[in-house]
């Protein structure tokens, strides 16, 4: 994989471009793809954001948002547009197995791939040029950085603001995760000073969600948590029928994990969810149990150091237990 900084010279020529970001798309995912495509449009060239999947409803408000073409829903149309693509930006994603049902094409393209990100292990050898930095806060502090760092500070617009601040508030936990660096502060300090209204984005974040996900969340709390204080542990076990039960739509999960995070001692926390393809997982850990690990060892995934993902084929009850065995291997670290 190139340096990203070879391709600054070859903004100049417009060109067909494609982005896409990881599966179901989150602020920071959506917000790098949003800002970047309306810095690039500023050059001339044509852009098509295409998400491999649907994303959450709240996400809307984002500038942009409703032009992203969702391939699960528009197929053909995606894979048109990718066979003229000049280049595609893969946004927030480390391996092309991260965007599920277009990894299949995505592999296929002929053109370069590029690659901006912040996960750990990328698989570099499927992009042409790319930057990865595990020690950025957000895929959208690197969009931020990237127009810095082609000469074109001048060009920020009020959708790139709020998508990037967007994805630096997700990513960090509104700034309490350890990736939050001077940088990150600076980075608002910039956008404050270039006209950003962060209480409007925090309100379209935050305070923007429907009743059905406050009482499946009082509902999860109350009878789907368990708390194994010999490991400080929390494990959330959300079965199909609450699902059902509540309504819940994609994104209405999203943030149910940071919850045990605020019980006094917890290092773990664990949510598994039972959704139709597959359990997907989600881990959060505090100081230095290493979630990535953990993830890639027992449950076929990654993310980062304090926040991963995972999936099993198994039945709830099946990857439930295997959960039970890895937390116990892990007793050391744990305690
Ligand atoms: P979340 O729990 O919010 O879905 O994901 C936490 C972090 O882990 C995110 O940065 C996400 O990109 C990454 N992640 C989630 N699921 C997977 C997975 O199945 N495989 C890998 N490699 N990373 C994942
Ligand atoms: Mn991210």
């Amino acid at each position: 994989m190139k340096p990203i900084e070879d391709i600054f010279p070859l903004l100049y020529q417009a060109k067909r471009i494609v982005i896409v970001p990881h599966q179901k798309p989150d602020a920071d995912a959506m917000g790098a793809s949003l800002a970047l495509s309306y810095f690039l449009k500023q050059f001339g060239h044509s852009i098509n954001i295409i998400s491999p999947t649907n994303w959450a409803g709240w996400l809307n408000w984002m500038p942009g948002c409703k032009e992203v073409i969702d391939y699960d829903l528009f197929k053909e149309k995606a894979e048109k547009i990718l066979d003229q693509a000049e280049w595609v930006f893969c946004l927030d994603f480390n391996a092309i197995h991260r965007t599920k049902n277009l990894a299949a094409k995505l592999e296929q393209v002929t053109c370069p791939r590029i690659l901006i990100d912040h996960h750990q292990q990328p698989d570099e050898k499927c992009f042409e040029w790319g930057i990865s930095d595990t020690s950025k806060s957000s895929t959208c502090e690197m969009i931020y950085d990237f127009v810095y760092a082609s000469g074109h500070s001048n060009k920020f617009t009020k959708e790139m603001i709020d998508c990037i601040y967007a994805g630096v508030v997700a990513d960090t936990g509104s700034f309490r995760f350890s990736s939050t660096t001077a940088a990150v502060h600076k980075l608002v300090a910039d956008l404050k000073d270039r006209g950003l209204e962060h209480m409007h984005v925090h309100n379209d974040l935050f305070d923007n969600f429907l009743e059905n996900r406050m009482r499946f969340i009082g509902h999860v709390l109350i009878n789907r948590m368990e708390v194994f204080y010999e490991y400080n542990t929390v494990l959330l076990v959300i079965p199909k029928s609450d699902l059902l039960r509540f309504q819940v739509k994609t994104g209405d999960t999203e943030g149910l994990v940071n919850y045990p995070q605020s019980i006094r001692g917890i290092k773990l926390v664990a949510i598994v969810i039972d959704r139709d393809e597959e359990r997907k997982w989600s881990f959060r850990s505090k100081g230095d149990f290493d979630c990535n690990t953990f993830a890639r060892k027992y449950f076929e995934g990654g993310g980062h150091y304090n926040a991963s993902g995972g999936r099993s084929s198994l039945s709830l009850d099946e990857t439930v237990k295997n959960f039970h065995i890895a937390m116990k291997e892990n007793i050391h670290l744990l305690q």
